[in-house]
């Protein structure tokens, strides 16, 4: 079973806002290339892991883990008993080469070391055994996703290490012969003690650089037309109601502008203007925790997930008396 969702990453969200509110410059429009490409090989291991089946295992995903010093980030953690198995998922594509501690592609050496990261993450979750008094072994694989990945490579330890697409179902299946029973309930709830929030800073941006207002959730235009308490795009007709627009913008806001708190003055300026004052402190009573009252009345939220948010808030249930109010 998975043990954790698996939600975008901030880095991964602040750049799919700048996308919609912002002209991307070279090197943003690259890093959120790269960043969708992660998590699209993310999805296409846990797509896999549904078809195989996973109830009798722990599986947690997408997680960041602190220990001691160092920070982590584990693409997936299978926790069996008296093991911890570590895969790093990668969804590159083309015909790579690894040889002497080196990745290239097409003769150009790149940056990252897939192996080294999984070592890195692999020789730290070793010390959870003096910290935390656990028994276990620590298994570590390199996972390749994409079908369009070709690796040559002369090095044993690297093949070692490695599985393509072509053996991954074969490697899952594998994993589902151990079992996850008692013993890796406490190494789960130890590994839990160690999780943290992403811990990631997004880059500054530049508040000129944003476009304010509310734009269409299916197609990003902010050509809309306002109604009494719904938006409908002039460009592909989709319709949403104020209270999800403006939940979206609070949320833009928080995700472009961490360090800053959300206020009635900072929310009225992303949204454009297009709401009431009344409507908008509303929102944000309903959405928002108030964490400074006053003049200067200042809000969190608990998640950068649009989706779940509204869920949490029980925004369904309250447009589900008044279908007319959703009806596309
Ligand atoms: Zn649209």
């Amino acid at each position: 079973m998975f043990m954790t969702e698996r939600h975008e990453s901030k880095e991964l969200l602040f750049h799919e806002v700048i996308e919609k509110r912002c002209v991307l410059r070279d090197g943003e429009a690259n890093r959120l290339k790269i960043l969708r490409q992660g998590l699209e090989g993310e999805r296409i291991y846990d797509r896999l892991w549904e078809e195989i089946g996973h109830t009798s295992l722990m599986i947690f995903r997408g997680i960041w883990m602190r220990i001691e010093n160092a920070i982590l980030q584990l693409d997936a953690l299978v926790v069996t008993d008296g093991q911890l198995i570590v895969n790093e998922i990668k969804n590159y594509t083309g015909r790579y080469k690894y040889e002497d501690g080196t990745w290239s592609v097409n003769s150009f050496q790149i940056s990252e070391d897939p192996l080294a990261q999984l070592n890195r993450t692999a020789g730290k979750l070793v010390r959870l055994k003096y910290l935390d008094n656990q028994q276990f072994d620590v298994e570590k694989k390199v996972v390749f996703v994409n079908s369009d990945f070709n690796l040559t490579t002369s090095s044993g330890e690297g093949r070692k290490h490695i599985i393509d697409r072509s053996l991954l179902k074969h490697y899952l299946r594998d994993i589902t012969r151990s079992r996850s029973g008692q013993n890796a309930s406490e190494l789960a709830s130890a590994i839990r003690e160690y999780m943290i929030e992403d811990p990631m800073t997004v880059p500054e941006v530049e508040a000129e650089r944003i476009k304010a207002g509310f734009y269409c959730g299916r197609c990003s235009s902010f050509d809309l037309e306002l109604e009494h308490f719904r938006t409908r795009c002039v460009r592909c007709g989709h319709s949403e109601t104020f209270e999800y627009q403006a939940v979206q913008a609070i949320i833009d806001f928080a995700t472009l502008f961490p360090e800053q708190s959300i206020t009635k003055q900072n929310i009225r300026w992303i949204t454009g203007g297009a709401v009431s004052d009344r409507r908008l402190e509303r929102y944000l009573n309903r959405y928002c925790t108030l964490a400074m009252r006053g003049k200067h009345s200042a809000y969190t939220i608990d998640t950068l997930n649009l989706g779940e948010l509204l869920k949490m808030k029980g925004y369904a249930s309250k447009y589900e008396k008044d279908k007319q109010i959703l009806a596309d």
